[in-house]
């Protein structure tokens, strides 16, 4: 265990680290504003700094504040997600602007408890908004700063469980308690998210640059390579879906998802659970599967299961009447501007190219 007077000193050499060698310029830091901070939040969980960034832009360039997204329908909001993944986040971002402005004046709440009272928004990341946007002295546990933290302290046991997860929450908490009252948050809470993104990497960090090397607990026993401790294995199962591209005159048949689920409010392309249901559908609607329109099976991973994915090209020269509610005929040149979940996409593109 790291000794007390090193973590006593945690956060000072953090933030004089931060200061130095982190991340000052990402188009989400210094600013105060608490919906361009929970939006840079949001964004990141589980995604990449450099792909959130131009997502991010684009997104503020058409929301600029907390009203315009509120009074956005879900429809206009979610094309500015699509590609990003995990779209729950979207439409609980939309759903909390719209608490926001209903129930709190169009402004965010003044502290991290009742921050993280709102749709979408966890313990971890109502604390990286109060820290930025008001200095708030709380602690945050992304999963950058459980790997920091686990090391540091040599915690054993897969962060992802409850007891290990509470353990990792009181370290953070005594970290930030034996720390000096003037501690600058901005750099605290940055730092830390730094330090996990730059050098307490995943594989192997690099200890050598980090400013807690001395009183680290991983370096000293050499345990940085099973630290933190993965997940206990579990098997994800799979699943097979047959999907119909079905175009002609420029158009393709897009079916709407419902919004719970996977590609909850995203358009994506008509999806059977096996080739033979995708033939009947399309024969009921008198329309001819030439074998030839078979294509290579692709698969795409979820967090819960692998969906194999067998697409299916069919042209038809008229536009057969849609079959479902959820269904319509979009035209290829306005792809760009639908939410299509990534795999949908990058099966349309080339055939948009071609239609071009
Ligand atoms: S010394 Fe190495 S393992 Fe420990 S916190 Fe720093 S980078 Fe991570």
């Amino acid at each position: 265990m790291a000794s007390t007077l090193g973590i006593a000193d945690l956060a000072m050499r953090v933030c004089a680290w931060q200061r130095r060698q982190g991340r000052r310029h990402l188009p989400w830091q210094n600013t105060r504003d608490p919906y361009r901070i929970w939006l840079s939040e949001i964004m990141l969980q589980q995604t990449q700094v450099g792909t959130v960034i131009p997502y991010y832009l684009r997104f503020l360039e058409r929301f600029p504040d907390l009203q315009t997204l509120a009074d956005a329908d879900q429809e206009d909001v979610m094309p500015y997600w699509a590609g990003l993944g995990y779209y729950a986040r979207a439409r609980n971002l939309h759903r909390c602007a719209q608490v926001l402005v209903t129930d709190h004046g169009g402004r965010f709440p003044a502290d991290s408890l009742a921050i993280a009272e709102l749709p979408g928004i966890g313990r971890s990341t109502a604390s990286a908004i109060a820290a930025f946007a008001y200095g708030e002295r709380s602690p945050i546990m992304d999963g950058n700063v459980k790997r920091v933290f686990t090391r540091f302290f040599g915690v054993r046991g897969y962060p992802g469980l409850r007891a290990v997860e509470k353990r990792l929450w009181s370290l953070a908490e005594a970290a930030l308690e034996l720390a000096p009252v003037d501690l600058d948050m901005t750099a605290y809470t940055q730092g830390l998210m730094d330090l996990g993104a730059q050098l307490c990497t995943r594989g192997i960090p690099k200890c050598e640059a980090c400013p807690l090397a001395g009183d680290c607990e991983a370096k000293r026993l050499g345990l940085q390579r099973e630290l933190p401790e993965p997940r206990p294995r579990r098997s994800i199962p799979d699943r097979h879906c047959a999907m119909l591209i079905l175009h002609g005159n420029n158009h393709v048949l897009l079916e709407k998802q419902p919004q719970t689920g996977v590609w909850g409010g995203l358009w994506s392309l008509p999806r059977f659970d096996s080739p033979q249901m995708l033939e009947q559908a399309c024969i009921s609607q008198g329309i001819v599967v030439p074998d030839s329109g078979r294509m290579a099976t692709f698969v795409h991973t979820f967090t819960h299961f692998r969906l194999h994915i067998e697409p299916w090209l069919v042209e038809t020269p008229q536009r057969v009447a849609e079959w479902l509610p959820e269904q319509t005929w979009t035209p290829f040149e306005q792809l760009t501007h639908i939410a299509l979940p990534a795999p949908v996409r990058m099966l349309l593109e080339p055939l948009s190219e071609r239609e071009a």
